[in-house]
């Protein structure tokens, strides 16, 4: 045996090239498989990764879509129309009112309700007194403001505005210009000249009282009842939810002759008399003073007589 090799391991395979053409058949498979396996597990992860940005992104979109949300709600409540936050509880539908007066309809169910307006302001002479016997009084009032008089008393006039608006009375838009050549041609109404002029008042009623701050409350210069063409501002005025308000009783601080504090009141009472719902004409501009004087004396007949005290917004 001393020939004979000593075989510890397994005797030597002989290669057969069957086996090694089914070996490397296998490993090829085996790899491609391999690589096929790590392929589905990179494309899982990528999707699973695409798949979290789109959350993140739908989470992003939804975050914003909130934010904005909530802002509109919070420039919603700064929003003021016609009258400041806290005294919405003296303000009226205008809309109401301003279908009543076209009706000629003065009642209203048996409850009396006056509405003090004053046009033209403000002026730094009479307006003061004004809002002293409102406040003295504690009723509220409609301010029809032109813009141009507004410009004309500057900015003690400015502050007279943000102080009648701060005390709760309303303030309405009475065009800037005020002048009928320009707003009624031939005293036919131009819309666009109308527009424009009452657009320049907002401006001014944005920068002094509040960018939040906006009316939907008008008076045309002279009236809505003197003015021939007024079918289209009616419509605009329908479109926008916008109300022109004209009057049914006044002091005649503007009419015939000047009067005195008394006849200003007595054309007052007069005028107002045997009708529930009152839009009482006044002015608060320059020369008016008799009209700030006579305020006290018109308050009390409402007083007197049961009527709430409203403004138009
Ligand atoms: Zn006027």
């Amino acid at each position: 045996m001393a020939n004979q090799k000593i075989n510890f391991g397994k005797k030597k395979k002989k290669l057969n090239p069957k086996k090694i053409g089914i070996t490397v058949v296998a490993a090829l498979l085996v790899i491609f498989l391999g690589v096929k396996g790590v392929g589905a597990t990179t494309s899982y992860i990528a999707e699973k990764k695409e798949e979290k940005i789109l959350q993140e992104k739908r989470a992003e979109a939804e975050r914003i879509a909130a934010e904005k949300k909530r802002k509109e709600e919070e420039e919603a409540k700064k929003r003021m129309v016609g009258v400041n936050h806290d005294a919405k509880q003296y303000s009226y539908d205008a809309l109401k009112v301003s279908e009543k007066l076209k009706t000629y309809d003065y009642t209203n169910n048996g409850e009396k309700i006056v509405f003090l307006t004053f046009d033209d302001g403000s002026s730094t002479t009479v307006t003061p007194q004004i809002l002293d016997t409102l406040k003295q009084n504690n009723v509220k009032a409609t301010f029809f403001v032109t813009g141009q008089n507004i410009e004309r008393g500057g900015k003690p006039a400015e502050a007279l505005v943000k102080r009648a608006f701060d005390e709760g009375n309303a303030i309405a838009n009475h065009s800037y210009s005020h002048d009928y050549k320009y707003l009624y041609p031939g005293r036919t109404l131009n819309l666009d000249n109308f527009l424009a002029d009452f657009n320049k008042t907002d401006e001014i009623l944005k920068r002094v009282i509040s960018p939040y701050f906006s009316t939907r409350v008008l008076r045309c210069p002279g009236g809505h009842m003197s003015w021939k063409g007024m079918d289209t501002l009616d419509a605009y005025l329908n479109e926008n939810n916008m109300a022109s308000i004209d009057w049914n009783a006044l002091n005649a601080d503007a009419e015939g002759r000047k009067k005195n504090a008394s006849q200003l009141a007595e054309h007052a009472k007069k005028t107002a008399e045997g009708k529930e719902m009152v839009v009482i004409l006044m002015h608060d501009t320059y020369g008016k003073e008799e009209t700030a004087k006579a305020l006290p004396e018109i308050i009390k007949y409402f007083k007197d007589n049961g009527y709430e005290f409203k403004t138009l917004a």
